[in-house]
């Protein structure tokens, strides 16, 4: 096992990350930007190193800066977290070329699964249903599209092979607006991902959100931890997830969890990921695969018992993963509300100084966040400042458990989504369990939010 790992990451993951090696007795690294200094978390770790300036881009997302403070400290792996450099392939390959353990997959399965065109051909080989659409990127030849388009069905959506946060995509659903379309994503795509290939897709009208999570060893073995319901999203970033999903059969999931341990096997897949779906008409259909550990982890955790960060590095290090499918039980419902640092309706960020942070407790509550009172939230990252997971019996059971913590839990100084939240959890659609990834925007208009 690693000695010392450095965490390439901020914020309540790198928290998460820092708690893992703790158990585990290995020392962890922090490196943080000016703009992170005064974290408690950096304040507490074994070994902390400025890496730059508030900016991402001179700190968090810089290669030679992170590998540097790698050296210094003598770290053996470096844990990437989520966003900033974890889906990066390069940043994966300049680690372990600098002769330190990337804890994640290797950079191949990370560049295959980044160009979504050369993931959704893996998937369809490997026997994990995918959205129907264009074999492989659109060519150039406009009847040939044309051709393509009215083989799927209107409506399509035209996506960036590159592309990724949400970007990259254009319903299209008429012939007469197909090729314009088709040019003007080109043309983004080319200017944001410096990659102008795109596809095709049906577009599915109302969808929910199911994903897979899957953890796979170096010895071949692969599991998947069951699933999570990651539908109600704003702007389609998810603010709620759960596990399991609610309402659907578990052997349609056991037949799609199968198929995804068995790619990751095929695929020659290591570490944690998750493999997500869109979920209509009792139909799973594979979207992308994020090649990293997910901000929704701990629903999983809550639900299986079985610790995925510390999976994570154990995987890393060469051990062989110590569960087998039939190990894996799911019990209870888990559901996660992700509290960010905004205004709860109109989601404008609301950074600044937390003058009073009282977190919620009690059976069954976890709560992962690097926050405090008198903690200052920066503005220069992601708005949010933690997640509130409850785990229980059952789903109702879960949702009222839910309602109390959020209840108990006192942020002030700054505005959170927390009021949202609390509404969301005594909707009477939302209670009963899946609603689509349309519900929360639709819920914001009706309610007039
Ligand atoms: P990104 O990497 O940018 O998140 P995804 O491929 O995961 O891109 O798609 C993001 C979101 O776009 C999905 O969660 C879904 O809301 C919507 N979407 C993508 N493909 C389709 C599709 N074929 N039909 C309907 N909605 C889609």
């Amino acid at each position: 096992m690693f000695k010392k790992i450095l965490i390439a990451n901020r914020g309540e993951i790198a928290l998460r990350i820092q708690r893992a090696c703790r158990e585990m007795g290995i020392r962890s690294v922090i490196v943080y930007s000016q703009a992170d200094r005064e974290a408690k978390y950096v304040k507490l770790a074994d070994e902390a190193v400025c890496i730059g300036p508030a900016p991402s881009s001179q700190s968090y997302l810089s290669m030679p800066a992170i590998i540097a403070a790698a050296e210094v400290t003598d770290a053996e792996a470096i844990h990437p977290g989520y966003g900033f450099l974890s889906e990066n392939a390069d940043f994966a390959e300049r680690v372990e070329k600098s002769g330190f353990v990337f804890i994640g997959p290797t950079p191949e399965s990370i560049r295959m699964m980044g160009d979504k065109v050369s993931a959704k051909q893996a998937m369809i080989k490997a026997g994990v249903p995918c959205v129907p659409g264009s074999e492989g990127a659109l060519p150039d030849n406009p009847k040939e599209i044309v051709r393509i388009a009215r083989g799927i069905g209107y409506p399509v959506i035209i996506k960036a092979a590159g592309g990724g946060g949400g970007r990259g995509m254009r319903i299209v659903h008429t012939e007469a607006a197909l090729l314009a379309a088709v040019q003007t994503t080109r043309a983004e795509a080319g200017a944001a991902f410096g990659n102008p290939a795109v596809y095709m897709e049906k577009f599915l009208e109302n969808p929910r959100h199911i994903e897979i999570q899957v953890l796979a060893d170096t010895h071949k073995n692969a599991v998947w931890l069951g699933e999570r319901d990651c539908s109600m999203q704003r702007r389609h970033q998810k603010i709620i997830e759960e596990a399991p999903a609610p309402g659907i059969a578990r052997r349609l999931i056991e037949k799609v969890g199968d198929r995804c341990a068995a790619a990751c096997k095929k695929i020659g897949y290591r570490g944690a990921g998750t493999f997500e779906f869109l979920f209509e008409n009792g139909e799973f259909y594979f979207i992308e695969m994020n090649t990293r550990v997910q901000v929704e982890h701990p629903v999983t955790e809550l639900v299986t018992g079985i610790d995925i960060v510390q999976m994570q590095i154990r995987v890393a290090a060469g051990e062989k993963l110590p569960i087998a499918q039939r190990n894996v039980q799911l019990k209870g419902h888990a559901i996660e509300c992700r509290i960010n640092a905004e205004h709860p309706y109109t989601f404008v960020p609301s950074p600044g100084r937390i003058s009073m942070w009282h977190p919620p407790g009690g059976p069954g509550v976890r709560v992962d966040s690097h926050v405090y009172t008198n903690y200052t939230v920066p503005p220069n990252y992601d708005s949010m400042i933690g997640k509130v997971i409850v785990h229980a019996d059952t789903r109702a059971q879960a949702l009222a458990r839910m309602s109390s913590a959020l209840s108990e839990t006192v942020v002030e100084g700054i505005q959170t989504n927390i009021p949202l939240h609390r509404e969301l959890m005594v909707d009477a659609h939302f209670m009963e369990g899946g609603t689509n990834i349309h519900y929360l925007e639709g819920w914001l208009v009706q309610h007039k939010r």
